[in-house]
């Protein structure tokens, strides 16, 4: 079943309990710091049930349609699928929303498609595939919060320190299920999401089992809050003042439990840290999620070479060569990651296989890419910037100016350019400033920077993952080919 915008927000309307400091938000839909962004996320499941969208948003097995998101590949069109549906749906934010619906459903459906790794010790692989059948059932929208607190990462570097540590952890088992404790960062889109995934996504240390937990609890569990940062919509004065910030925040927050109760069937690990955080990349998950995130950067890219490229066309410095070579250079970026989520579909791999011949994305290009996006994401935002100058300062302080017909009148004289009207620029200038500037952008900046893990975790992947076999011997021919005084060299035409 595909669900329509409007079944989304009645979904978020649950009773479930977030916070704004220590204001409690009884309805996400209704709440101005919230509206407007469920109002995009709602859009995106209008988009995707559009019968022009269809063939490329959605797949049918069995009788039953489901959102592409939740298809486990076979071939290298399914994957491409996959692709062209992340691409609809970034599109839809211009990149802004990371943890869309198909990120962490990404990760579950490759989960799925290996699922016995769960079988290794603690016997979950069952409640993993009711559970993701559940969740594509009622196409419901996952977040998560996987990342374990830093002081059980490395008992060695804290061995020594008794530490009574806050993190979300099983307190106590019972016949029924798990009972949790504890908070657990940061699950971003949770509120708008239906339901929150619950494991370690870095390293655990073995000691800290009870951290392990992994496991889904719905948004409205009794004993669960949302702590949610500073809702960027809340300070913003207007739509045309921040764009942004008013329509596509996707908010983050801490969970916080208080004896919340997980009944058995949603426990997919339990007391096994290796396994926690290995599942993701003995399985397609890791790849399947993150492919998600290099292809919403993709068009965060595009949407950046666009505006920066009308910002010089606003005040004429697109006809000087030196801006068009910045410009050039912004598009040749744009080029690069576009290339390089292409080449993760070409080069498939045949991989995890199994009887229903699964497939997945070229891993060790995703994680590439990973590492490019995170690594370039600041210096793409230093670029664009330099490009726009101080033209960004120069607009009003808010909108109210053009309620007032005196004020309008010179803003709509003065603050036009001979290239654009003074309205458009407007729009324009507090768009760039939402996204190179403002709070919204400075999170921005930090989300690129750590959605990944840090960058130490980011490029630990690629390590893991490359060919050094191959690399090796490379370089051992190239050595063995240098003749040594008494020994001959091997000629490359004979090796
Ligand atoms: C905007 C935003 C959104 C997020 N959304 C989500 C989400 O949806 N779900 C979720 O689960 N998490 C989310 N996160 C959390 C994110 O995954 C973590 O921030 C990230 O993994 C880094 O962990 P940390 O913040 O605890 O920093 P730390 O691990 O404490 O790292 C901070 C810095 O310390 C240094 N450092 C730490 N460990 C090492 C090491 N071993 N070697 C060398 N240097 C090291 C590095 O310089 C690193 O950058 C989000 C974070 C941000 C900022």
């Amino acid at each position: 079943m595909l669900k329509t915008g409007a079944e989304h927000l009645d979904s978020l309307r649950d009773g479930r309990v977030v916070y704004i400091g220590s204001e409690r938000v009884h309805d996400v839909t209704a709440h101005p710091a919230f509206r407007a962004a469920a109002e995009t996320v709602s859009s995106i499941y209008e988009m995707k049930r559009a019968p022009e969208n269809l063939d490329i948003t959605s797949y049918e097995e069995d009788g039953e349609r489901f959102s592409s998101y939740y298809l486990r590949a076979r071939s290298r069109d399914d994957l491409w699928k996959r692709t062209q549906t992340h691409k609809k749906i970034a599109d839809l934010t211009f990149g802004l929303f990371g943890r869309s619906p198909d990120h962490v459903a990404g990760l579950l459906t490759g989960l799925a498609m290996k699922a016995d790794v769960l079988d290794q010790k603690s016997g979950f692989r069952g409640n993993l595939l009711n559970h993701f059948d559940h969740m594509r059932r009622n196409d419901t929208y996952p977040s998560y919060a996987v990342i374990p607190p830093a002081g059980v990462r490395h008992a060695d570097i804290y061995a020594g320190e008794k530490r009574e540590d806050p993190g979300l952890r099983v307190v106590e088992e019972t016949d029924s299920g798990v009972v949790l404790s504890g908070m657990k960062m940061l699950a971003t889109g949770a509120v708008f999401s239906n339901e929150i995934l619950i494991g370690n996504l870095t390293p655990l240390a073995a000691e800290f089992k009870e951290y392990a937990i992994t496991c889904a609890l719905p948004c409205n569990s009794p004993g669960l809050a949302m702590w949610a940062r500073r809702p960027y919509a809340q300070t913003a004065t207007s739509e045309m003042d921040y764009p942004l910030s008013f329509r596509f925040d996707e908010s983050d927050v801490v969970v916080v439990c208080d004896r919340v109760e997980v009944p058995w069937e949603k426990v997919f690990i339990h007391n096994d840290a290796e396994l926690s955080r290995g599942c993701y990349i003995m399985t397609p998950a890791n790849c399947f999620s993150n492919h998600q995130s290099n292809v919403r950067f993709w068009s965060k890219m595009s949407m950046l070479v666009g505006l920066a490229s009308r910002v010089c066309q606003s005040s004429g410095n697109d006809k000087i060569p030196a801006v068009r070579e910045q410009l050039g250079r912004l598009a040749a970026l744009e080029g690069a990651i576009a290339g390089m989520v292409h080449g993760q579909v070409m080069a498939y791999e045949d991989w995890p296989g199994g009887p229903e011949g699964y497939v997945c994305f070229n891993r060790r290009y995703m994680y590439a890419a990973l590492n490019w996006c995170t690594e370039n994401h600041s210096a793409i935002i230093d670029l664009v910037r330099e490009l726009v100058g101080g033209h960004v300062l120069q607009m009003p302080a808010d909108s109210s100016v053009l309620e007032n017909p005196e004020l309008r009148a010179q803003f709509e004289n003065y603050f036009a350019t001979p290239f654009m009207d003074s309205i458009t620029r407007w729009k324009l200038l507090k768009f760039t400033w939402d996204l190179i500037g403002s709070e919204f952008a400075g999170r921005h900046t930090l989300y690129e920077k750590f959605y990944g893990g840090h960058s130490v975790i980011v490029r630990n992947q690629s390590y893991r993952e490359a060919p050094w076999d191959d690399f090796h011997a490379i370089v051992d021919d190239a050595l063995a080919a240098i003749p040594v005084p008494g020994i001959p060299g091997i000629n490359a035409m004979d090796r």
